[in-house]
């Protein structure tokens, strides 16, 4: 476990708790990485919490502050990058009583985590190499950029494309899901989106049990908000994958109820799909549920199904009963009567205890 930077220290001690309240017995072995650690270690993702990862193959985190624009890396993209975890799996489910648009929401973003725009190759505005670059996207026939440009490139390959929606489909078998939608821009980048196109449609034929179909990006924004009922699993790249994740998130209740699964060939990393919320740091007010759902996901992960199954009922009573949650899911966010971070432990633990 690495407990994380903001409110994140909170959430996973939270979802410590519930964890081991499911009487699974699990040897925690806890690392601090993120920018807290850079004195001590010179570095925010040290090698002895990725070789921790390693050796155990599975790991929880709490989300990682990273500045904006001070050129300062984000280690949770290094983390996903590093372990090589290359798909994020992002359930969004309504559960009864959240306040919410929606009922009956259940979709799922598998998200290609390692290409893309977020692949981390990029020029600085104004730099020697970056002129270099322009000159010679110039010379191979491409169109002039202007020098006072950055530039960020956008990799996708036909390798990375392939494992991402294979391991999509076999998610699709495994968790009982009846259809896989790749989501593109095809229409316009021919050869990224086009080629993640031509391989989703490839990789399909290879699981017929399961239907297939496309949508573009724009499209599927406009969908999803309009008639979500229609989707099931969806495999995204990267920077879509991002950005619709936080939209699925909004659709079922918003990021304190949206869990994450980083998953890679060997390991896999549980996370929530938000940030730190630096603002509620140290004030034991933000919601610790999509941390405890992410750690639903890991009991399953492990093997420990009804573990996680009793745990996912025991945090859907607690909503549903509406008393013991935090403000952000009180009917009226300045309601006195919202509870805080570990009080939320307390409530998902007697509810565990009750369904025992
Ligand atoms: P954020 O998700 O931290 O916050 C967005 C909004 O949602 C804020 O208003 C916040 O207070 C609220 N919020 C988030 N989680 C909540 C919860 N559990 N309960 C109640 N309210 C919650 O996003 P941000 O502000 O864009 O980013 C903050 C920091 O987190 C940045 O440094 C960013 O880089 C980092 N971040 C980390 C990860 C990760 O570790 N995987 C993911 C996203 C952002």
């Amino acid at each position: 476990m690495a407990p994380g930077g903001g409110a994140g220290r909170g959430w996973t001690a939270a979802a410590r708790r519930v964890i081991d309240a499911t009487g699974v017995d699990i040897d925690w072995e806890i690392h601090d990485a993120g920018l807290g650690v850079m004195e001590e270690y010179g570095d925010p993702l040290p090698a002895h919490v990725l070789d921790s990862i390693r050796r155990n193959k599975v790991a929880i985190k709490g989300p990682l502050t990273t500045p904006v624009g001070k050129g300062i890396r984000s280690v949770n993209v290094a983390l996903r990058r590093e372990l090589d975890l290359y798909a994020l799996v992002r359930p969004c489910k309504s559960y009864p009583g959240v306040r919410s648009r929606y009922e009956d929401v259940d979709l799922v973003i598998v998200r290609e985590n390692t290409e893309d725009l977020y692949a981390g190759i990029e020029f600085a505005e104004g730099e020697a190499q970056t002129l270099e670059l322009i000159a010679d996207i110039e010379k191979l026939g491409g169109r002039r950029i202007r020098d006072d440009s950055g530039i960020s490139i956008k990799p996708i390959s036909i390798f990375g494309t392939q494992r991402v929606f294979r391991f999509a489909f076999q998610w699709a078998i495994d968790n009982g899901r009846h259809k896989v939608t790749a989501v593109h821009k095809a229409n316009i980048m021919k050869h990224t989106d086009g080629l993640w196109l031509r391989v989703a449609q490839e990789v399909s034929k290879e699981f017929p049990q399961i239907e297939f179909e496309d949508r573009i990006v724009d499209n599927m924004a406009m969908q999803l908000v309009q008639k979500p009922e229609l989707y099931d699993v969806m495999v995204m790249p990267n920077l879509y994958g991002d950005i619709l994740s936080d939209l699925c998130a909004g659709l079922t209740g918003g990021l304190g109820l949206a869990p994450g699964a980083n998953t890679g060939a060997t390991v896999a990393v549980f996370e929530a799909t938000h940030g730190s919320a630096p603002k509620y740091a140290g004030q034991n007010k933000a919601n610790p549920m999509a941390m405890m759902l992410s750690g639903v996901l890991m009991l399953r992960h492990i093997g420990e199904g009804n573990a996680g199954d009793r745990l996912e009922q025991a945090i859907a009573r607690v909503i549903a009963d509406g008393r013991n949650v935090t403000y952000d899911m009180k009917p009226d966010r300045d309601d006195p009567t919202a509870v805080g971070t570990s009080q939320v432990a307390d409530a998902v633990i007697e509810a565990l205890g009750n369904s025992a």
